[in-house]
């Protein structure tokens, strides 16, 4: 592997990446910087994680540097586009590091604020220009926003951004861009739409994928928790009491189950908070840095919200709730096992969603084990016996050469995959442990 010294970048750039003390560049910046620094344009298959961003910040910092060129008002050079505020802000805060010894400017534009500053960032003249679709078009129609001396177009996360219904938007932008340009396209799944879309983007593209999603996901441990809907409460806390939760992303199918889990589990003296679109801005942000200084240890998310969450040592993702969109499962777990760390992913399963589990499993092409703790599915006649309740069919689902993390107690409320309740009644009490009892914290959003 080349290191960064080795690759073609400015001094400025290389000051920048020695003062981030990155040496070796990830697979995915290996193989896109020097594409991209030779103009081709590039189709990334990548999640967050893999250090995308920098793959395609790095070219591009690398060209505005080389060509020190003047931001005309309201006409930036570069266009980054993310589906949501907390990706563009991440995005707007790796150009700002990277760059660091570059004069240039850029402009953050998104919605829920006031567009003011946003309006003023433009008119000052803006090299890059980072964007969420809905306010960008919004600019855009309003003449503060003119597309024509654009060189760089980056599209980031495209799958979410299709699956938030933003295609009629990226089509609109896309009829805007100039025919002379350069496109860097990421996405972190490959479904037909996203391969329409790269037709009509990119020109003769250099693909680069290198994360295969199976790659990725063999750094996660994945188990699934068969339970009946009522007992994930009590199931999440037994894991948040006995497993080593570090931190917990917790994922929830809607916004108010994200607001009453976290509600429950701060009355439960778990320090936790919800992050969702209903939120202000400020309010995430708030919540989001409380999760990253470990001053809560649970944030219940949705889908939409966890977005772009950039967060290293997540040790847990817990799908409270399973997606709809089997490709979000991919998303949901990918935010924990980053950047070469281990990470456990806890999928909750109730008799409603066993149709999700299977489309989930289908799309990675493998089973996910059944939890150590918890009964394995078997058909009826072989299920054990009351009297032989000892056995713990569920091991043999165990990865290969992988203990359990803990020896959790009775899971409350678990059912097996038939769906019939497993455990004793009193077990489905969860045990508490001293070191969380009476700590009561407040939600911090
Ligand atoms: P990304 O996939 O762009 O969200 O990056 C994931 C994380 O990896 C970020 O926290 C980056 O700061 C970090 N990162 C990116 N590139 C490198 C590198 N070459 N060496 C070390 N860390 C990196």
């Amino acid at each position: 592997m080349k290191t960064f010294a080795e690759l073609d970048l400015i001094a400025p750039v290389q000051r920048a990446l020695a003062d981030e003390k990155y040496e070796t560049p990830t697979p995915i910046q290996a193989q896109t910087i020097p594409a991209a620094l030779l103009r081709r344009d590039v189709l990334g298959c990548a999640q967050t994680g893999t250090g995308k961003t920098a793959a395609f910040a790095l070219p591009i910092l690398n060209q505005l540097g080389q060509h020190n060129r003047k931001a005309a008002p309201n006409r930036p050079f570069v266009l980054a586009l993310a589906p949501t505020r907390e990706l563009a802000i991440q995005i707007g805060e790796s150009f700002a590091t990277y760059g660091r010894h570059l004069r240039l400017r850029q402009a953050l534009v998104y919605g829920g604020v006031s567009q003011g500053n946003q309006v003023r960032a433009l008119n000052r003249g803006a090299h890059i220009l980072v964007a969420t679709p809905g306010r960008l078009l919004d600019l855009m129609n309003q003449g503060h926003i003119k597309l024509d001396q654009l060189d760089v177009f980056v599209l980031d996360e495209a799958d979410r951004m299709l699956d938030m219904g933003f295609l009629p938007d990226l089509k609109r932008i896309i009829s805007q861009l100039p025919d002379q340009r350069q496109s860097l396209f990421f996405s972190a799944t490959m479904p037909p739409k996203i391969v329409d879309l790269t037709h009509r983007l990119l020109r003769d593209p250099v693909s680069v994928n290198v994360t295969p999603e199976s790659t990725t996901l063999e750094k996660i441990e994945q188990r699934v928790l068969f339970v009946e809907r009522r007992g994930k409460q009590a199931l999440l806390r037994t894991i948040l009491d006995t497993d080593d939760v570090e931190r917990a992303l917790v994922f929830t199918k809607t916004k108010r189950a994200a607001n009453m889990l976290a509600e429950q589990l701060v009355r439960g003296g778990i320090r936790a908070t919800a992050i969702h679109g209903n939120k202000s801005q400020a309010a995430r942000q708030r919540a989001l840095e409380a999760f990253r200084r470990k001053q809560v240890q649970v944030l219940v998310a949705t889908d939409v919200a966890a977005r772009g969450i950039d967060i290293d040592r997540i040790t847990h993702v817990v799908n409270y709730d399973l997606p709809v969109e089997p490709e979000a499962y991919v998303h949901r777990i990918g935010r924990t096992g980053r950047a070469g760390a281990e990470g456990i992913a806890l999928s909750f399963c109730c008799a409603g969603e066993r149709r999700e589990l299977r489309a989930i499993e289908q799309l990675i092409g493998q089973k996910v084990p059944v939890d150590p703790n918890q009964p394995a599915p078997q058909p009826r006649e072989q299920r054990p016996s009351p009297s032989s309740g000892e056995r713990r069919a569920g091991d043999s689902h165990r990865p290969s050469g992988k203990k359990p993390r803990s020896h959790r107690p009775a899971t409350p409320g678990a059912v097996d995959a038939a769906g019939a309740a497993a455990k004793p009644k009193e077990s489905r009490r969860p045990r508490r442990k001293g070191r969380n009892r009476g700590q009561r914290v407040k939600q911090t959003t």
